[in-house]
């Protein structure tokens, strides 16, 4: 399980700022994709190998109404989502009644509390700190999420107290995890139940909260798969048709714990603002990707004619990701996802020769020289993988840190054609050797 954040504070102590801060993406090609929406409340950070949610809450007054009307309902859901809270606070304003208030509240939530005093940087730290004592909610941690400084201590001591190894691996009874995902009313419980089918369920977990995921492992054609089926499907007929409501963290946490994502749209409604938020968010995962476009039947052509250019639009970044056009509620086209799924994986999992990588960077380049830069041509030497799940490749030359975003989506594309690598996103990371 992704450990949860969740940024509570008054408007304008900077918590936006941290939050990007937290979440700054683990890689900047992600970040210039062409069309991609970056979520502005919910985000995925990682320190060294281990990602965390971070949620910004928006503001807390702290001083209209009363008491109780205080904490929005949306701060309370996203509070009681979380495993830890940070309480951010600005050191130039010093502690304000309204944060004796919001103190208060938070206290009650018997949450674990950071009191993290922000803009910090042109005071004392001591000075910082001592008047935010007096809210009894422990010693404060002094940061300037603006410049970036004690960002890093701040999440060094968060991962030490919070939950959540995490391991990407497939257990060999448990196979391939795919994660179901998609907004609400797309079909994915159609989609979980139709896969489900006349298979044999080997096992699943009953989840702990709600927003935790189902786990259901079955087996195909004599091969183990887990379903992370964030509809929870197989609860709804049990709590008494009770429908869950949507949940991004339980969506990105799926995402995170999953091999294989699949995304699924609705043909008959178009693609909208949330589908591609969350296809966002999985480019940012760096998980391999099958796209499911559901409701295909009664369909006109022309009308999937203008689906598909409609996915083309909206969402060029997933140009990767292999698409399946099916009707869950029919049946038809899902046997198949199978195939898709297999695919996808074995290539965010292929092992990738150097000498293979390297003679298709000479050809990549040969074929389109990079540009010039303070008058001399940036060099690309040789490549060989740096790791898998996704594949990255490691390309050394000579002023790599200038090479423009334009060419290294031309090297992707030509290393993603050349190796035939569909259904998963490819990273590079570069070395100079100067
Ligand atoms: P939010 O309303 O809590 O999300 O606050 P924002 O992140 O939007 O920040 C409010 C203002 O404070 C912006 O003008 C930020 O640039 C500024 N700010 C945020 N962090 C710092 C900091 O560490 N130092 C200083 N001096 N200003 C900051
Ligand atoms: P979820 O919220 O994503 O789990 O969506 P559901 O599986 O509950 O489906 C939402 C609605 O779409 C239900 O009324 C389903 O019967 C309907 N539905 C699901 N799959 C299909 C499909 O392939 N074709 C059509 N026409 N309707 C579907």
């Amino acid at each position: 399980m992704l450990p949860v954040i969740a940024l509570v504070g008054r408007p304008n102590v900077g918590k936006s700022t941290l939050f990007n801060r937290l979440t700054r993406t683990r890689d900047a090609l992600v970040a210039d994709q062409p069309g991609l929406t970056r979520d502005r409340q919910y985000g995925i950070g990682k320190m060294g190998d281990r990602p965390y949610v971070v949620v910004d809450t928006g503001g807390l007054s702290g001083e209209e109404g009363g008491v109780d009307q205080l904490m929005e309902k949306q701060v309370q859901a996203a509070i009681a989502e979380a495993d830890h809270i940070l309480f951010l606070l600005d050191a130039r304003a010093g502690c304000t009644p309204a944060d004796q208030v919001i103190a208060g509240q938070l206290r009650r939530t018997g949450k674990p509390i950071h009191v993290v005093v922000n803009k910090s940087e042109s005071l004392d730290g001591d000075v910082a700190g001592a008047d935010f004592f007096s809210l009894g909610l422990g010693e404060p941690l002094p940061i300037s999420a603006a410049h970036g400084r004690g960002v890093r201590s701040l999440i060094n001591e968060l991962l030490q107290v919070l939950p959540g190894e995490f391991e990407d691996v497939v257990e060999e009874d448990k196979g391939i995890m795919i994660a179901v995902v998609g907004r609400p009313n797309v079909g994915k419980s159609t989609l979980v139940n139709r896969l489900l089918g006349e298979e044999r369920v080997v096992a699943f977990d009953q989840p702990g909260t709600t927003r935790d995921s189902v786990f259901i492992t079955y087996s195909h054609d004599d091969k183990p798969y887990t379903l992370i089926d964030t509809a929870g499907v197989r609860r709804r007929a049990k709590v008494s048709e009770v429908i869950e409501k949507f949940s991004v963290i339980k969506t990105l946490q799926a995402i995170e714990q999953a091999n294989v994502v699949m995304l699924v749209l609705d043909g008959q409604q178009g693609i909208g603002e949330q589908d591609a938020t969350l296809a966002g968010h999985i480019l940012e995962s760096g998980r391999a990707l099958v796209v499911v476009i559901n409701k295909w039947d009664g369909l006109q052509s022309e009308q999937r004619d203008q689906v598909k250019a409609d996915i083309e639009r909206k969402l060029p970044f997933l140009d990767f990701a292999v698409k399946r056009f099916v009707s869950a509620l029919h049946g038809s086209g899902v046997g198949k996802l199978y195939e898709a799924i297999d695919k996808a994986y074995a290539n965010a999992t292929r092992k990738l020769a150097t000498p293979e990588l390297t003679r298709i960077l000479e050809w990549t380049v040969q074929e389109h020289q990079p540009p010039m830069v303070h008058g001399r041509r940036i060099k690309l030497r040789y490549a060989h993988q740096g790791g898998q799940n996704p594949p990255i490749i490691v390309i050394h030359g000579n002023q790599t840190d200038s090479v423009p975003m334009t060419y290294k989506r031309y090297l992707i594309n030509r290393f993603r054609e050349v190796l035939k690598l569909s259904g998963t996103p490819i990273r590079l990371e570069f070395k100079s050797g100067e």
